[in-house]
């Protein structure tokens, strides 16, 4: 077993972690541990873009763009994190652009910028350009300029590091243990900050846009530590997926004037958001579509999906602005985007919910109480600015503010603190984890586990939930977390065992679904994200609030889950009906 000592350990070398890095080794030695080499992180496949209000192709100002982000948020919005965000986006661009990032350009040479959905001009008037891109491949811009500038930078990194523990003493985090892929060694890392940038949990469904290492790591590891999990019940499902497939098509193709159509070739958003129409935020969007093939209006032999019709744009603007995800629909469905229009459905893709955080990045242990050492940030963080609706772009957004401040924050609280003494045996938890299950003779297999997990994710807990399909949803994980425990791993070696780490990942999973469904059940309203078709509206009297779900063992040392609320904070703007 090794050992390292670093002041600042970063979990995760995606878009927020990166950006952690670079201010944190600036100030102090910082070691990032990643489970996948860094270039890889899923921020690399976002596609439309990343907005700030610019102001470069049409006036615009930060407070209209904290407006919409709260709006689209359905008013769970923490309004003093949306006012972070939004006002220091411009900044967060323009330092990409001096890192070297290619955005696209206006015709006098500034950042060009997009429609997306959900941002408006002078509180929901009409759409207004506010997404930078570099065609349809700005994360992959994102995380190439953010990796270039680590290595400029000196960042030390441990690839195919897998974190699995958190250690903590007397309330403090002290360190992590992590085991390396290529060899099955563990590594205890000891550590006076530790920052979570470990992403989201897409592959809790079947249907989804997120890569298969998207499974929630940073969040089941808190979790198992009794941190608190906030809105874990707001899951975002992104309108275009390809159909039956799950693969995304950005939101950016309405954006340059998609439409999306149902079988009598009608523009059904006109019914559903007269003024914004096809560029509506996501959660309307997703169940317009949902509602289009359930009253019988959807496509395909069984009505399953609805079309994307990019046939009246022309071809070298699509060339110029969608080229990836045009080739998606050739590669994927055979269909030819420049004369044939596209199916799709809702796929799930984001994780409102996470680890709760205040705006500097650091971890909460409770509605405010901060955990000293513990930050988090990007889509493993909650901290709300996306209440309980993300609008699209808002997200390369959040991990590079967010990562840049949790970085700052992270590293200026090592220089004050001292290196704490790790428990006795740092490595007994994951030792046991790891061996439990290489030596374990059960004959369950987790590709099995985890397809049917997604199966019920996918029946019960998406676009639309009851009480009755998120109870069955409910009986489903319990019984799925039984078989788990007699789940055994093929490969018993210990250089390059996935096998194994997926089975610690597929953990992972049937914990935050879980939380996911018991938070669903209590919230009996529909907002954002979350539709309770036994509880149609939104009730701001009972629920505008935030989830915070508890992880408790009782005296027989069952697991319950507790769950308990947190006030939402307003600033400027009450709640209003969310039409557009
Ligand atoms: C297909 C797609 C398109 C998207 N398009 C857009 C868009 O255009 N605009 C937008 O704003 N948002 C978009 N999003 C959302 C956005 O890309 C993500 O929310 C964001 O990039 C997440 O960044 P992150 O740094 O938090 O996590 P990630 O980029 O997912 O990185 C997670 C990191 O954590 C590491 N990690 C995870 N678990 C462990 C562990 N146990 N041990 C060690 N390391 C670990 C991984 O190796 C990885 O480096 C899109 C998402 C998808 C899936």
């Amino acid at each position: 077993m090794q050992r390292h000592q670093y002041d600042v350990v970063i979990v995760g070398a995606g878009g927020a972690g990166m950006r952690a890095a670079l201010e944190s080794s600036k100030r102090t030695r910082t070691a990032v541990l990643t489970k996948l080499y860094p270039t890889r992180s899923h921020t690399g496949a976002a596609q439309g873009g990343m907005c700030a209000a610019l102001a470069n192709v049409e006036e615009d100002n930060w407070e209209w763009h904290t407006f919409d982000t709260v709006k689209g948020g359905d008013f769970l919005v923490d309004q003093d994190a949306a006012e972070v965000m939004c006002r220091e986006a411009v900044d967060a661009v323009l330092d990409l652009e001096k890192m070297g990032l290619p955005f696209n350009r206006t015709a006098e040479g500034k950042i060009d910028q997009r429609f997306f959905g959900g941002h408006t001009r002078n509180h929901g008037e009409a759409v207004v350009r506010r997404s930078c891109f570099a065609a349809d491949r700005t994360g992959h811009m994102i995380l190439q300029t953010l990796y270039q500038q680590c290595i400029k930078q000196n960042v030390e990194f441990f690839n195919e590091y897998y974190v699995l523990d958190l250690l903590m003493v007397a309330g403090k985090a002290t360190g992590v243990v992590a085991y390396e892929l290529a060899t099955g060694e563990l590594h205890i890392f000891s550590a006076k900050s530790i920052v979570f940038a470990s992403g989201g949990f897409g592959k809790v469904f079947r249907t989804t846009s997120n890569a298969h290492t998207l499974t929630g790591d940073g969040m089941g590891i808190t979790w198992r530590k009794g941190l608190p999990l906030e809105d874990m019940e707001f899951f975002q499902f992104h309108p275009t997926g390809l159909a039956g497939l799950g693969v995304l098509l950005s939101e950016a193709a309405r954006g340059e004037g998609g439409i999306l159509r149902n079988k009598d070739n009608e523009r059904f958003m006109e019914r559903y958001a007269p003024t914004v129409k096809d560029l509506a935020p996501r959660d309307m969007v997703a169940r317009a579509m949902a509602n289009e093939v359930r009253e019988g209006r959807g496509c395909g032999p069984d009505g399953a999906y609805v079309m994307l019709d990019l046939t009246h744009l022309e071809p070298a603007h699509i060339d110029a602005k969608l080229p990836d995800i045009t080739e998606f629909a050739r590669t994927y469905l055979g269909v030819e985007p420049y004369t044939e229009q596209i199916p799709v459905f809702p796929t799930a893709h984001y994780a409102m919910g996470g680890i709760p955080t205040n705006i500097k990045g650091e971890a909460l242990a409770s509605n405010d109480d901060v955990i000293p050492g513990l930050y988090a940030a990007g889509e493993v963080a909650c901290v709300s600015v996306h209440g309980a609706n993300r609008l699209g772009t808002n997200s390369l957004l959040d991990i590079n503010v967010f990562g840049r401040r949790a970085g700052i924050a992270a590293a200026e609280y090592a220089a004050t603190a001292e290196f704490e003494e790790l428990p006795d045996a740092p490595e007994q938890f994951v030792v046991d984890l790891v061996e439990g299950l290489r030596t374990s003779t059960g004959d369950e297999r987790i590709a099995a586990i985890r397809a049917d997990l997604q199966a019920t994710m996918d029946l019960n807990a998406q676009v639309y939930r009851t009480e009755g399909s998120l109870k069955q949803a409910l009986t489903d994980i319990e019984a799925l977390k039984e078989r788990f425990t007699r789940v055994g791993v093929q490969d018993k070696g210990k250089r390059f065992n996935t096998d194994l780490l997926e089975a610690v990942e597929l953990g992972f999973l049937l914990d935050l679904a879980e939380v996911l469904v018991v938070s669903a059940l209590a919230r009996k309203e529909s907002r954002g994200g979350h539709f309770r078709e036994d509880y149609a509206k939104r009730d701001d009297v009972n629920f505008m609030r935030h989830t915070m779900a508890y992880r408790e063992l009782d005296a027989e040392g069952n697991v319950n889950i507790r769950l308990d609320y947190k006030p939402v904070v307003q600033t400027r703007y009450k709640p209003m009906e969310r039409k557009y």
